[in-house]
């Protein structure tokens, strides 16, 4: 089985391409796209074993076993997203196989640097008549426009809260998997995210508060040590508990934002007080700070400094937008 099959399977994609096949109406190059990284890897793997099983994507069977181990000769897969690993990928798509059709899988198309994806365009164009091409992407920016423009685009939509949770229980006790749920927005991804960061939680009821009881400046240091940023050890230990900050930071920014535009009611009534203290255009610009600060956080600058100065121009940026 692969992860979160069951799930999977449930999505309009693979119930569409499982019939297109049956009908042979399938198309030869499907781009699945999704931001929900685990949820894409997965369900192009789930799509690859359902197009080469011959007993109806059984899961059991021989054929099914070798494509989950990744060993199944009719499915390509690339052994790595190098010039290399991709030269080798093209001309294994031009070998004859045994079955009726072979699959060409790349689950993690984004990664691929476009120099080498332009070389994969003429194997998308003029493949061998037996093959699918079957391609997942987490970012479509990052794909050029003459791969995506041959490939029939699928979008993973988001998963239903009930059906979600039910999976992520089969793996994860309820208390992790209530908390993480509160964040999850419909993607698997996010959700185990939550569960295997717990400081996650704490960090967001941090940013919470900071971002609700900021008034002036003479605050902020105040503000900035309810986190515990300086109490980590090591340098590194600092920078990765101020990206989790930030992190935390845009959730609470995502809600709020929410909320406002009238999204989503169902909040905490800490967002609905932040929603009376800052206007549409403010938000919109503590977006653009929270931005700034990871790629200051990227940088190594000084983890509090950062963290100080983010504060700092968001109260600037309040006092511009709502005077
Ligand atoms: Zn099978």
């Amino acid at each position: 089985m692969f992860e979160f099959e069951n799930l999977l399977k449930e999505t309009k994609i693979y119930k569409t391409l499982k019939k297109d096949f049956k009908e042979s109406n399938l198309s030869h190059c499907i781009m699945i796209i999704s931001e929900d990284a685990i949820a894409c890897e997965n369900l192009c793997k789930i799509i690859a074993r359902m197009l080469l099983c011959e007993n109806d994507d059984c899961g059991i069977c021989k054929t099914c076993k070798q494509i989950e181990k990744g060993l199944f000769p009719s499915l390509i897969i690339p052994q790595n997203l190098t010039a290399d690993g991709l030269r080798d990928f093209i001309s294994a798509c031009y070998k004859k196989v045994d079955t009726k059709i072979k699959v060409a899988l790349i689950s993690n198309f984004q990664d691929i640097d476009p120099r080498e994806q332009n070389r994969l365009l003429k194997l998308i164009e003029e493949p061998a008549g037996d093959t699918i091409f079957i391609m997942g992407v987490t970012k479509v920016s990052a794909v050029l426009e003459t791969i995506k423009s041959r490939a029939t685009k699928y979008t993973i939509e988001k998963f239903d809260d009930n059906a979600l949770k039910n999976a992520l229980l089969e793996q994860y006790d309820s208390y992790s998997v209530e908390r993480a749920m509160a964040f999850s927005e419909g993607s698997i991804d996010k959700a185990i995210k939550i569960i295997d960061n717990p400081e996650f939680i704490d960090s967001y009821n941090t940013m919470l508060r900071i971002f609700n009881d900021m008034q002036k400046s003479s605050g902020l240091l105040e503000m900035v040590a309810r986190t515990n940023i300086r109490n980590k050890r090591t340098f590194s230990d600092k920078i990765n508990a101020l990206e989790r900050y930030l992190d935390a930071f845009e959730e609470v920014l995502r809600q709020v934002v929410e909320y406002k535009s009238g999204l989503n009611d169902n909040v905490d009534d800490i967002i609905k007080q932040i929603n009376e203290k800052y206007n549409m255009a403010t938000l919109v610009n503590v977006e653009d700070l929270i931005i700034e600060a990871k790629k200051k956080a990227d940088a190594n600058c000084d983890p509090e400094g950062v963290f100080y100065q983010l504060l700092m121009d968001i109260l600037e940026v309040r006092f511009k937008c709502q005077s």
